[in-house]
């Protein structure tokens, strides 16, 4: 082998242990053996014919046939990642690839297990075949198996890439991507010229960033590029009409049946009518028979179920068998993702505790009972407000099949669903309503309109957005000064389209060039980029960490308690200051992982807002803004945020609740944030959030129509409020002032909507920006 690759760049293997490398020989050719025990494998020749034949082409077969895993690597397998003139014997060491000749060249392997036959590209050059995925964790973990299936190291000839996080090399040559990370490259590169085939994996989920994919026609620009669309549900056709007709290629499933069994009455409590489901199924069933996977919503309400699971086992005793508990979400860490694959040890039970992601995005073996509480995590958005929210809403009958057909992949299974068949019959939905329907488009219409595409309203939609959700977009990126009159991008959209974040976070950073803090505030994009993840705050040393966290807090005594409350708030609440201090002070202590110890702050979250934030940096290279810090004058970062969220301002009532200035509309602090002696009042919020317990609450007796408006109207609101207007010492100096929105926008504010007269009832908006 090595003569093979004489003369280009040989990574040496390092030598190993021959015991170990016996062992891994052996797992690598369990792998391969288990391959070809997939639903897809028999199809393999004819699905290579059609791809031949076809330039697009819709695939469709059940979760776990092994579309995600298998196509790309049979595609890669058939010479498609192998492109150019040079031969292996063309390509001697001493000749330079010629520009745009050669993609890549220079590839070796460094691992052993590969075959000759798949030796051949290592010469050559090649074009990757990208495979995107609705999902990140779905993304990593694919990526993961694949390249343990091809015997290499994640990130080389294998890898993935998700927003902030590029696991390839110049060696990748299948690329697991979120479709979101597509669309960006598309944007920069709109021919994709750097992929032989793009596979759009999971298209039944019908995304936001698949659907405008779709829109876009990806293949339209390269006869030669490969098109598959993957799917789950049977549905096929609606793909297959929009791509004019493309084949239907149909992988035979392997399902074997489903009983299927409803409550007689809804439940009052989901949450604890699974566990107790899943509970009962422990203990009644023999150990050894099948893993149950319960759905659930979200991180929080998994932790809470591992909590409740872990609880009651103990009152059950020493007799019963051992029950492992295996969450899965989108945030969990990586090194623990891996453990709802690993097998369940003999005479002991897996329960997995899920969000939708194992729906259809991950396929895990040896599960026998479903466990369906019917809801699921739902994008909404108010057109007419403008808000977004996520919230908790009842699923579609597809969804609840495809959740009861995880329990029937290896053997017969069984599926409980803790709503009443009557519910399922009458009150679901047939489909889940596309994201692009449901959600806020302004990030969407600046993509598009950077790509230079005008006329949004006759875009090609598989489902097109309702006209209002695009006319608030263009209204919204009108008010950010990224399009101007006549709808056409602005340089400072231009700049703004960069970077891959919303464009009022976008707007914030491009702003923080004329207020000379581009420093600060991109440490503080990349904090909220981070999300709800940056405290800790282990069962046993609550007091310590409540402790450690109120040293970042300056003045107020409702701060910490509107932190410590945040979990109750299905996202978190972060206030600028807060968490720009937590940055800045690791950064002094030089990025020291005992710091977050001692302030029981996450690393991990940490390591990743220093990614983030070294790529903002890059950014701002990009477009050409310098980074400069103008030591914490306050008053300067707030103006720059303001520049960004100027659009959600809210003015403090009298009640203690707050009035959003725009588009009029209460919206009260948890009543448990305890935020109420020290509420600004002026504010500007990062963005709107539900409860998930009172929502939770009010839900079951409603289950499940009508909500979306209730949500809308009337059901109390969590504010998401930055606070960026108490920093310092004191309220009086540092509360946003009302005249800055007027000073930062004078088209979207008039003086009268922001006089702060207290004893006028309330300011109020004057209708449509513009
Ligand atoms: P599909 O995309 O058709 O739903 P996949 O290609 O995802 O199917 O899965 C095929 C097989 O690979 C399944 O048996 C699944 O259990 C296995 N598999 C997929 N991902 C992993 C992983 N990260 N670890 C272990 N097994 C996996
Ligand atoms: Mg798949």
């Amino acid at each position: 082998k090595a003569a093979v690759m004489d003369g280009v760049n040989v990574d040496q293997e390092p030598s190993t242990d021959s015991i170990e490398k016996t062992m891994a020989n052996s797992a690598f050719e369990k792998l391969q053996e288990d391959r070809k025990t997939l639903p897809m494998y028999p199809y393999r020749d004819d699905l290579l014919q059609a791809v031949n034949d076809h330039q697009v082409l819709v695939i469709v077969g059940e979760t776990g046939s092994g579309k995600t895993t298998q196509i790309p690597q049979y595609l890669h397998e058939a010479g498609y990642t192998k492109r150019g003139k040079a031969s292996p014997i063309a390509l001697a060491a001493s000749e330079e690839p010629q520009e745009g000749e050669y993609r890549r060249q220079n590839i070796c392997l460094s691992q052993g297990h590969v075959s000759q036959e798949m030796n051949i590209w290592v010469l050559g050059t090649f074009l990757p075949i990208g495979c995107t995925q609705p999902r990140r964790v779905a993304a990593m973990s694919v990526a993961a198996r694949v390249s343990q299936e091809m015997g290499v190291k994640l990130g080389h000839e294998v890898g993935y890439s998700i927003r902030f996080e590029d696991c390839t090399s110049e060696k990748t040559i299948l690329k697991y991507m979120t479709d979101g990370m597509l669309l960006r490259e598309f944007l920069g590169e709109p021919d994709l010229a750097s992929y032989s085939v793009i596979m759009v994996d999971e298209a039944h989920e019908r995304t936001l960033s698949t659907d405008i994919l779709f829109g876009l026609d990806i293949s339209r620009f390269r006869p030669d590029l490969k098109l598959l669309i993957s799917s789950a549900t049977l549905d096929a056709e609606k793909f297959s009409d929009y791509f004019d007709c493309a084949p239907i290629f149909k992988i035979p499933g392997r399902r074997f049946p489903v009983e299927i069994h409803y409550t007689k009455a809804p439940e009052a409590d989901y949450l604890d009518a699974a566990v107790v489901t899943a509970l009962q199924i422990h203990v009644t069933q023999p150990p050894g028979d099948g893993d149950i996977l319960i759905f659930l919503t979200g991180q929080e309400e998994i932790e809470t179920a591992e909590e409740i699971i872990k609880h009651r086992i103990k009152g059950l005793g020493t007799k019963i068998a051992e029950l492992i508990i295996c969450p899965i979400y989108a945030n969990l860490p990586t090194e623990l993702q891996a453990k709802i694959f690993e097998p369940t040890p003999e005479g002991a039970r897996k329960v997995v505790l899920a969000t939708n992601i194992a729906e259809t995005s991950l396929t895990i073996d040896g599960i026998k009972y479903v466990i369906d509480p019917g809801f699921s995590k739902m994008k909404s958005y108010n057109p007419r407000t403008g808000m977004e929210s996520l919230l908790v809403a009842p699923i579609s009958k597809a969804s609840a099949n495809q959740r009861a057909g995880r329990s029937g992949r290896t053997g017969p299974g069984k599926c409980f669903r803790l709503y009443t068949a009557y519910n399922y019959m009458n009150d679901l939905e047939d489909n889940t309503v596309p994201e692009i329907q449901r959600t806020n488009l302004a990030n969407v219409v600046l993509s598009l309109k950077s790509l230079g595409i005008h006329d949004l309203l006759n875009f090609d939609f598989m489902d097109p957005p309702p006209a209002e959700a695009l006319l608030k977009a263009l209204e919204l990126l009108f008010a950010l000064s990224a399009l101007n009159k006549l709808g056409e991008l602005t340089k400072v959209g231009r700049r703004m389209a960069e970077f891959p974040l919303d464009p009022m976070l976008s707007k914030m950073i491009v702003a923080s060039d004329k207020y000379k803090c581009s420093d600060e505030i991109i440490s503080i994009a990349a904090m909220l980029s981070v999300g709800n993840s940056i405290f800790y705050r282990p069962k046993d040393k609550q007091v310590h960490a409540d402790n450690a966290r109120m040293n970042f807090h300056v003045g107020n005594v409702g701060d910490h308690i509107a932190l410590l409350k945040v979990r109750f708030l299905m996202i978190t609440t972060l206030f600028w200051h807060i968490i720009f201090l937590v940055y800045s002070s690791w950064r002094e202590t030089n990025f020291s992982t005992q710091w977050c110890y001692e302030n029981y702050i996450q690393v991990r979250s940490m390591k990743r807002a220093r990614d983030i934030r070294d790529q903002l940096e890059g950014l701002l290279e990009r477009v050409e803004i310098e980074l400069t810090s103008n030591d914490n004058d306050y008053e300067a970062i707030k103006k720059a945020i303001t520049s960004g969220f100027f659009p959600h301002s809210a003015k403090l009532q009298k009640n203690g609740s707050y009035r959003t200035i725009k588009h009029p509309q209460t919206v009260n602090v948890h009543p448990s944030s305890g935020l109420a002696q020290v509420l600004p009042r002026w504010v500007v919020y990062h963005e709107l959030v539900l409860t998930t317990k009172e929502y939770m609450r009010q839900v079951v007796h409603l289950f499940p129509l009508i909500f979306l408006f209730l949500i809308s109207f009337s059901v109390t609101l969590a504010v998401m409020i930055h606070r960026d207007f108490n920093w310092g010492l004191s309220w009086q100096v540092t509360e946003l002032k009302p005249d800055w929105l007027v000073e930062i926008a004078p088209h979207y504010y008039q003086l009268k909507d922001v006089e702060d007269s207290s004893s006028k009832k309330m300011p109020r908006g004057t209708g449509r920006a513009s």
